[in-house]
């Protein structure tokens, strides 16, 4: 088998995998009325071959086999492949309206930062168990997410310093059996786990001798007995406060990931206490994805731009002065991500053979995302006006009495519909909700973890731009 249908996806999400939602235990994920959205949402991965103009971004020929399989387990060797990846994680968020799928991108990024430990530690057992790894993705088209995040207990402390409240807060081997490792801990925040196939888990910070134990990545499928999984409520319906929508609600879950005492066989162990090997893992990881980061934040920022200029419009001011400016301000956002995303992939480096883009490009790229996000939000709360929070209800729309008054008095600039003026106030509103402001902030790490990229990389610049101007300024060597 090659590349699997959306129904064959959700078809392999029957496992009997232990998921928790409000308390319940759910037996069946496709079939839940909430957590469904969700799976139809990482399916559209599985949907995206079958448009025809996107088949060439989605799909690839198996360099062994001849067979198609996703382009997302192909192993980035040169800078166009990056772009390529980076193309198709723009259409497929495109095709989720802004939500990227989640179904492979990240599970790649995990393989490739895999590969290129297990070549650096130079350990041809954990090269062969990736490779073989990967095949099996490949060859099953599985979805496959990443399990990074530990839940940490004091931030501040070493996972096993004695000042932990237990020694838990990371995941880290407990037993060692001539078959395998019994692994223990949590991870949290972990998107679309509840409706992947398989789970990468790998480090979330660096580890020294000490914490030789958590130094561990492996995979485990999602139903692996003692993987249990706790989810956080969302909203997974246009609210009934709004003009009904026929587009999908697309929407991702976040889970709470319990490893009880789980057993994972060597095959599928790809660092186990080599805790020097840990910070090319972590470095590695967060590099790419945070492109793939930046890669989705593309299709949800023109939807900011979009919305600003059309409730602009809307509103009769999109030729103000002022109002030029702020558009200006917003394609300047867009455009720069756009540069920089690009820009990344280009300026590419092999680590190991396998293609990596730019820390530095990549690392402004997100933090500009990030940074400059609520700045975008703030345009767009301004150019909407108060009625984005004042406006009536569709309930009251729907009322006879009151419907002519809503079309007469909520109108805007002549000749558009007062309809669209308040369908656009309630996409606004979606897409402006505080739950999406944590994801930009936290998503692929905090506004400080770029920073410190930035700051590590700066240093080579820092100081040939000081060599460049004591040339210049006749410094005396010795200075
Ligand atoms: C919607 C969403 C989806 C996500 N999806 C995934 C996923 O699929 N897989 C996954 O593995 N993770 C995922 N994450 C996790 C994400 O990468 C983390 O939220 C991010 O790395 C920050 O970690 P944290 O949430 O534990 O924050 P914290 O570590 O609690 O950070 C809070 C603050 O403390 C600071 N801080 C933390 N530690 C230190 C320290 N030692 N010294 C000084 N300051 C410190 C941080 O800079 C930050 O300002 C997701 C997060 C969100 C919000």
């Amino acid at each position: 088998m090659a590349l699997m249908t959306a129904d064959e996806y959700r078809e392999r999400l029957r496992d009997g995998r232990e998921v928790w939602y409000k308390g319940r235990r759910i037996e069946d994920v496709t079939l839940d009325p909430d957590i469904r959205v969700c799976v139809d949402t990482m399916a559209v991965d599985y949907e995206l071959p079958e448009h025809g103009e996107l088949r060439h971004l989605g799909v690839v020929r198996d360099p062994e086999t001849g067979e198609e399989q996703s382009r997302y387990y192909h192993i980035p060797r040169n800078g166009d492949d990056l772009l390529l990846h980076q193309e198709l994680i723009v259409a497929g968020t495109r095709l989720g309206d802004g939500f990227i799928p989640f179904a492979k991108d990240i599970g790649a990024d995990v393989l490739s930062a895999i590969e290129i430990t297990a070549r650096r530690l130079g350990s041809q057992d954990y090269i062969d168990r990736i490779g073989a790894y990967g095949r099996y993705l490949r060859q099953n088209d599985l979805a496959v997410v990443a399990a990074v995040t530990d839940v940490k207990g004091d931030r501040m402390l070493r996972p096993s310093d004695p000042g932990q409240a237990h020694e838990d807060y990371y995941v880290h081997v407990v037993e060692r059996r001539p078959d395998g490792i019994v692994v223990r801990g949590a991870k949290t925040h972990i998107s679309g786990a509840a409706y992947a196939h398989e789970m990468f888990v790998i480090p979330c910070r660096t580890m020294g001798e000490a914490d030789k134990d958590y130094a561990l990545a492996f995979a485990v499928p999602c139903n692996q007995p003692g993987v249990r999984q706790i989810l956080r409520p969302f909203h997974s319906r246009i609210s009934s406060l709004e003009f009904p929508n026929t587009r999908p609600v697309r929407v991702h879950t976040e889970s709470l990931v319990i490893f009880d005492d789980v057993f994972v066989p060597w095959e599928r162990v790809f660092l186990d206490g080599e805790w020097q090997a840990s910070n090319t893992l972590v470095h590695s990881f967060a590099l790419l994805h945070r492109r793939t980061g930046v890669a989705y934040r593309i299709p949800m920022s023109e939807q900011l731009v979009g919305v600003a200029q059309a409730i602009a419009e809307y509103n009769g001011v999109a030729k103000a002065p002022h109002v030029v400016e702020k558009l200006t301000d917003m394609v300047i956002y867009l455009e720069t991500l756009k540069g920089l995303a690009r820009a990344s992939c280009l300026d590419y480096t092999l680590h190991d053979g396998v293609a990596v883009p730019s820390p530095m490009l990549t690392n402004l790229a997100k933090f500009h995302f990030a940074d400059r996000y609520h700045d975008m939000v703030k345009i767009i709360e301004d150019l909407a006006g108060g009625v984005l929070v004042t406006a009536t209800t569709y309930a009251d729309w729907q009322r006879d009495e009151l419907r002519p008054d809503i079309e007469k008095y909520l109108g805007g600039k002549a000749g558009i519909p007062t309809e669209a003026r308040l369908r656009m106030l309630d996409l606004i509103r979606r897409l402006t909700r505080s739950e999406l402001e944590t994801i930009v902030l936290q998503g692929e790490g905090s506004l400080m973890a770029q920073r410190m990229t930035i700051f590590f990389e700066a240093r080579r610049i820092l100081q040939n731009a000081k060599a460049l101007v004591e040339e210049i300024a006749q410094v005396p060597r010795e200075a």
